[in-house]
């Protein structure tokens, strides 16, 4: 039943360790939140669970399946399942967003027999947008190029409806969106989470989102470790008592 277990990391960058022995496991079909303040290693955890190569795994070990996938590129961990959205999503100039979703895709799941024709493949772009609820004519826009700050991180969302992993990692996916695109994000969170079962970590400041998502569970991440873990019940009490309360938890 576990998919994604961290065990003991313990992970820095240059010569810095920013991760002191994180615990965390996100199950199958799960939403789980990651709160903490600025600095207390939430992009760092998420970076490394995709095994961005400019972090050092100095202890520790992260599995997908009860297996070791340290030993794996960014690349073959999203072949098994694994999606990162960005905290500061990238535009790329002379890419349009139905090229690179097409690329992405085959290049996730194109040895598998989830294969699909281009029109199939259309089809699901343009339930994807609007899921989103965002024109389909994106899709012919380059990537990120000239969107909003809001548009940018739904197009993030679109990429993981079309890749359909079995963990989602959201970096403040809802940092700078307004209030209904908070809700839209939220809704189509959900809707990927029961119609696909796909789980997910979501990295947040703000339990507007959480209120919409019902985490099943919330995790606190202070200096580099979790330090808490609970329901939804604990969101609320940090946005209560802020993150200055967190050494009374
Ligand atoms: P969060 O996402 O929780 O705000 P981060 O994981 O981004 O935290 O950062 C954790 C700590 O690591 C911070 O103190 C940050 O300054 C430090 N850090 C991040 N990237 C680098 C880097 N390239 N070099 C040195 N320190 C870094
Ligand atoms: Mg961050």
């Amino acid at each position: 039943m576990v998919i994604l277990e961290l065990r003991d990391v313990w992970a820095g960058i240059e010569g810095k360790t920013i991760l002191k022995g994180v615990n965390l496991v996100v199950k199958e079909g799960e939403i789980a939140a990651l709160m903490g303040p600025n600095g207390s290693g939430k992009s760092t955890t998420a970076q490394v669970i995709m095994g961005h190569p400019k972090y050092t795994v100095e202890k520790g070990d992260i599995l997908l399946d009860g297996e070791s996938i340290l030993g794996l590129s960014p690349d073959a961990r999203a072949k098994r399942g694994l999606f990162l959205a960005f905290q500061y999503p990238v535009e790329i100039s002379g890419v349009t967003m139905a090229n690179f979703l097409r690329r992405a895709y085959l290049s996730v799941h194109g040895e598998s027999t989830r294969k699909l024709s281009v029109s199939e493949f259309h089809k699901l772009l343009v339930e994807n947008f609007k899921l989103l609820q965002m024109d389909e004519s994106f899709a012919k826009r380059y990537l990120n190029e000239g969107f909003s700050g809001g548009e940018k991180k739904r197009s993030e969302i679109v990429q993981l409806a079309t890749l359909s992993p079995r963990i989602a990692i959201l970096d403040e996916t809802d940092s700078g969106l307004d209030i209904d695109s908070v809700k839209i994000v939220a809704d189509s969170i959900k809707r990927i989470n029961e119609d696909k079962g796909t789980g997910f970590l979501v990295i947040t400041h703000y339990a507007r989102i959480l209120n919409y998502l019902k985490p099943d569970v919330v995790h606190v991440m202070y200096d580099g470790r979790v330090i808490a873990s609970g329901g939804f019940e604990l969101a609320e009490e940090l946005e209560r008592k802020g993150y200055a309360a967190l050494n009374t938890i």
